[in-house]
């Protein structure tokens, strides 16, 4: 239920009945809008327990929320979220650019990386350290070595760190390393490591898995949510159909479906969404046509040495043309996207 409250109730007001929804044994979450507080009531579904709220002090409507997310739903909160971390800015009207390696491979080949993206206009840095491998025999990350790498890399540049957490026994450390927790496909229904992210204080990326519906992508961003943090970003990453044109299916009607249905941001990751370094660039620039918040992309100095994903990665040049392209359509649409630096030489 919403328990939504009159314009210009005071914060007395929305204290006491917070208090009555915990004391009906539901939980509180609080969205302060520009118009009007909100106190999104969730939990099992209790006798009476709208007829009991209606009448709190302040109060203007009880409304059932008809979407099976609570949290995540428009409903609750019909104006954008905008996730704000370091120089990384997504939602509301701004476009992120996540950029960098499928893996962390070296310092050289992180450093140079994120100098690169963050002169071509990317206002974060991607980068894998615990890598989840189909195979147990292909490269696996360099683990708490790559954190460390990533950190420097953001020392250097000021870049926000995108980086993958594969399981809950890593959250303490990934999150002391990361500025945003990405949680991947294949743990897109990982529950207990859905809490547990919920539980830290770093934003997550949250990938849809390859056969994941919206609802149960919308579900898994709610098990987020519902731990007490706000910050999610959703990712489409393309699915697993029939095809085999390309690495997944990427299906870009989600974007605007999930824009219709959420207030979180979302993100398109066009190289794992194609598997195809000659796709990407017109899939980035379609993805942001569809009105995405922003692109997560894999790039690399020299993809065909890349110790993973490098046939889907784009160099330095093609991203920066890239970046180029999607700038241009983002403001044709009247939103932000940080400007690329001139190059010198
Ligand atoms: C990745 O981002 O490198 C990755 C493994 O992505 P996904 O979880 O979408 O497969
Ligand atoms: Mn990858």
């Amino acid at each position: 239920m919403i328990v939504v409250m009159e314009k210009g109730a005071s914060q007395e007001q929305v204290q006491h009945m917070i208090e009555r929804v915990e004391g009906l044994g539901l939980k509180a979450h609080v969205i302060v809008g520009t118009e009007r507080t909100v106190i999104a009531a969730v939990g099992e579904k209790r006798e009476h327990a709208k007829e009991s709220l209606e009448s709190g002090p302040g109060v203007e409507a009880v409304v059932p929320i008809l979407a099976p997310y609570k949290v995540a739903s428009r409903e609750v909160k019909p104006e954008p979220t905008q996730v704000n971390v370091r120089s990384l800015s997504l939602g509301a009207g701004s476009v992120g650019l996540i950029a960098g390696p499928c893996s962390v491979e070296s310092e050289e080949q992180i450093v140079s990386t994120a100098r690169a993206v963050k002169a071509a206009g990317a206002t974060a840095l991607r980068g894998g350290a615990f890598k989840p491998r189909t195979s147990p025999y292909s490269f696996q990350g360099l683990k708490e070595l790559g954190l460390k790498l990533l950190a420097q890399a953001r020392d250097e540049t000021g870049l926000a760190v995108v980086t993958e957490v594969l399981s809950t026994d890593d959250v303490e450390l990934v999150a002391s390393y990361a500025d945003v927790l990405q949680v991947g496909a294949r743990n897109m229904q990982n529950y207990r490591l859905l809490e547990a992210v919920g539980n830290s204080k770093c934003p997550v990326l949250l990938k849809r898995g390859a056969s994941a519906t919206m609802d149960e992508l919308l579900l898994a961003a709610e098990y987020i949510l519902n731990e007490g943090n706000p910050n999610v970003i959703l990712c489409e990453r393309g699915i697993r159909t029939f095809e085999d044109h390309t690495r997944f299916t990427l299906p870009l009607a989600t974007v605007p479906y999930l824009h219709h249905k959420t207030h979180l941001p979302i993100v398109v990751d066009p190289s794992h969404g194609t598997g195809h370094a000659y796709l990407v660039a017109d899939m980035a620039v379609a993805a942001i046509a569809a009105g995405a918040d922003g692109l997560i992309v894999e790039v690399h100095p020299d993809p065909e040495r890349a110790l993973s994903d490098g046939y889907q990665s784009l160099n330095f040049a093609q991203f920066r043309e890239t970046a180029d392209r999607c700038r241009r359509v983002a403001e044709a649409l009247g939103k932000r996207m940080a400007p690329a630096e001139v190059l010198t030489r």
